[in-house]
């Protein structure tokens, strides 16, 4: 332990959830969380511990005009042992320095915020839930905190972390979505902020999900924003193929966000000896390769769900299914393989898990 957080406790717990077994994503959040500030001139300040509570802000603040704003996602997981286990934490916040970079946003301290996640984990470590599937949702988040309409970066931040017990992604279990190709709006262009999650890639991805929710589909699949025509994610998830038996996905760009989930399949998929390719795919090669049968599944995969089959994929009057509308053998090995070491029940690789 690097240096040990200032805490102040909640003189009001609450009441922890009865029925594990009904979690749902995103609802219900812990007794604290983690806060610490920036101001220019002095650098990150202030890393505390604090009792889960709303924020006072001003109506000016500048995140709310702007969207200066990036977020992370993690999870924390219980083993059989009752240890709790953290999946390749660092990866989040290097990623989030990206963001921030991007969003200009000062960096952060990225040891000091790995070691934050696991005091705060720690200190709600009755929240982890023990249920098959669940676990606890970790989201850090920064955003701008300056009272001023003016459009610049801002002078002032705040970072947090909250932490939500969460139940299974999809709660009938690991079926296949259906999917429709998006091809009036995109998610991201290059030179955007595609690679990044800041808060703006969600807001202007929401309408094209609403549609897809409209129309019978689980998510959307995103093509690029200058081609329109090569496949980059599907929905909030980066996307895989298995063609002629190996893993397809498409190569990072600038505009595909590089997922933590998207390199653990690549390097698991290696691992069981498939041939990985990460490269350009269009959506004419997929529908051609389709067509000769050589696409045997397809899947997202992301830190919520891990691994999302996909049953069909629908292009403007074409529908492809794969795997006859059933999950794959490499999906579903995949995400065996991927969860049995989050919860581990099986080994991973070197340096994969850290111990809360
Ligand atoms: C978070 C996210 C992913 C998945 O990243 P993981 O690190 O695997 O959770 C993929 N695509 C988008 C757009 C995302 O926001």
């Amino acid at each position: 332990m690097s240096h040990s957080i200032p805490v102040i406790r909640t003189l009001a717990p609450k009441q922890k959830p009865a029925d594990e077994s009904k979690l749902a994503f995103g609802q219900l959040f812990t007794d604290h969380m983690f806060m610490m500030d920036y101001v220019k001139g002095q650098g990150w300040i202030n890393p505390r511990i604090v009792p889960y509570a709303p924020l006072q802000m001003d109506p000016s603040t500048m995140v709310f005009h702007y969207g200066q704003s990036v977020f992370e996602g993690l999870k924390a997981y219980r083993c059989a042992d009752d240890t709790i286990n953290l999946f390749r934490p660092h990866m989040n916040f290097e990623r989030m320095n990206l963001s921030d970079e991007r969003m200009a946003i000062p960096p952060l301290d990225e040891e000091l915020c790995v070691e934050a996640v696991k005091q705060l984990v720690r200190l709600e470590a009755d929240w982890v839930p023990s249920a098959p599937d669940t676990s606890l949702y970790i989201r850090p988040f920064v955003f701008a905190a300056d009272p001023f309409l003016g459009v610049r970066p801002s002078n002032t931040y705040h970072f947090l972390v909250i932490l939500s017990p969460s139940g299974p992604y999809y709660p009938q279990g690991l079926n296949p979505i259906d999917v429709y190709v998006e091809d009036e709006y995109v998610r991201a262009v290059k030179g955007g902020t595609g690679f990044t999650k800041c808060s703006g890639n969600y807001a202007a991805s929401l309408l094209s999900q609403a549609n897809a929710y409209k129309s019978g589909f689980v998510q959307v699949l995103w093509l690029d924003g200058i081609h329109r025509k090569y496949i980059e994610e599907v929905g909030a998830m980066n996307v895989c193929f298995v063609i002629d038996g190996k893993l397809v996905t498409p190569m990072l760009n600038g505009s595909i966000l590089p997922g933590i989930t998207r390199q653990s399949v690549l390097e698991t998929a290696a691992d069981f000896g498939m041939e990985v390719e990460e490269r350009l795919l269009s959506i004419d090669e997929l529908g051609a390769l389709y067509t000769e049968g050589r696409v045997s599944e397809m899947f997202g995969c992301g830190t919520a769900a891990v691994i999302s089959p996909v049953g069909s994929l629908k292009y403007q009057d074409t529908v492809m299914t794969f795997n006859g509308g059933q999950i794959g053998p490499v999906s579903q090995r995949m995400y065996d393989t991927l969860t049995g070491i989050q919860y581990g029940r099986l080994p991973g690789p070197e340096g994969w898990i850290e111990k809360v």
